[in-house]
């Protein structure tokens, strides 16, 4: 087996919106080329923590942290930070696609030009392959300078990765994967996911117990506490934690608390 090395290490992580604490003393560590899942009832935490791995939680208001979070050994949240280079190394895919109402094309290039001038051609290159690699190039390479506002619901979720990925980000974090798409667009977001283990550091949140045993090799099981703090309650391979232990096969782990 090949070794496992964390590409995030989260150390003794507590969060706080204000004054008001939600995650409290969180220890983990994510595993570089691997996919987990990260699952718990509503208001556990899990979306604020998934933001606190790329520094998005500090865009909608006043927050603070304790303890680290380090990506290859570097506290992310350390003060020489270049918080849009971490932020296009270790990416965020919202729910619901939020692209922009421009062409297919410019959509997966507008990030690529934000960082750098390429020639047309390299430009042309890059989009085809985030395009490629997303799943998505067959249905949309006769119409890239078609508004992607005209895709489906799951045809813009596909390009929203792609955007994601035209810019190589060695972390992808994806909220809720696949809330309110058909099982059709569900079944394609999982290929997707399947054919880019192993490149990527994904990390998903899904309330969908069958979804998290297929898919990942980690499940993080978050809960909240009596003072309705969110806490790391077990972090181990899924195939241990859930799918050889009946106890949570079956749960739903949307709706309960589980202690
Ligand atoms: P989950 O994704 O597990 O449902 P969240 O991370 O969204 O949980 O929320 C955790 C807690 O933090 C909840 O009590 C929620 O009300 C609170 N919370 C979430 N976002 C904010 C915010 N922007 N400001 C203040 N409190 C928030
Ligand atoms: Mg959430």
């Amino acid at each position: 087996m090949s070794k496992i090395i964390p590409a995030l290490r989260i150390k003794n992580f507590s969060f706080y919106y204000d004054h008001q604490k939600v995650i409290e003393d969180v220890s983990m560590e994510i595993p570089q080329n691997k996919i987990t899942a990260i699952v718990g009832p509503s208001g556990c935490g899990k979306s604020t923590f998934l933001k606190s791995l790329n520094r998005m939680s500090e865009l909608e208001e006043e927050v603070r942290v304790e303890g680290k979070v380090e990506f290859f050994g570097q506290n992310i949240y350390g003060r020489r930070v270049n918080l849009n280079r971490l932020r296009r190394q270790i990416t965020t895919i919202y729910a619901r696609p939020n692209l922009f109402p421009m062409s297919i094309y410019d959509n997966v290039a507008y990030g690529v030009k934000l960082i750098g001038w390429h020639p047309k051609s390299e430009l042309d290159e890059i989009v085809e392959l985030a395009l490629k690699s997303a799943d998505i190039w067959e249905e949309v390479k006769h119409k890239l300078h078609k508004s992607a506002l005209e895709l489906s619901c799951g045809q813009q979720q596909r390009l929203c990765i792609a955007r994601a990925l035209a810019v190589k980000p060695q972390v992808l974090l994806m909220d809720e994967l696949c809330l309110g798409l058909d099982p059709i667009a569900t079944i394609k977001i999982e290929e997707l996911i399947e054919g880019l283990r192993s490149e990527l550091t994904i990390v998903f949140i899904s309330h969908n117990i069958q979804q998290v045993s297929r898919l990942s090799d980690f499940t993080a099981i978050f809960h909240y506490n009596e003072n309705h703090i969110g806490q790391l309650l077990e972090f181990a391979p899924t195939k241990k934690l859930i799918n050889h232990n009946p106890d949570y096969r079956h749960r739903d782990f949307a709706s309960t608390r589980y202690r």
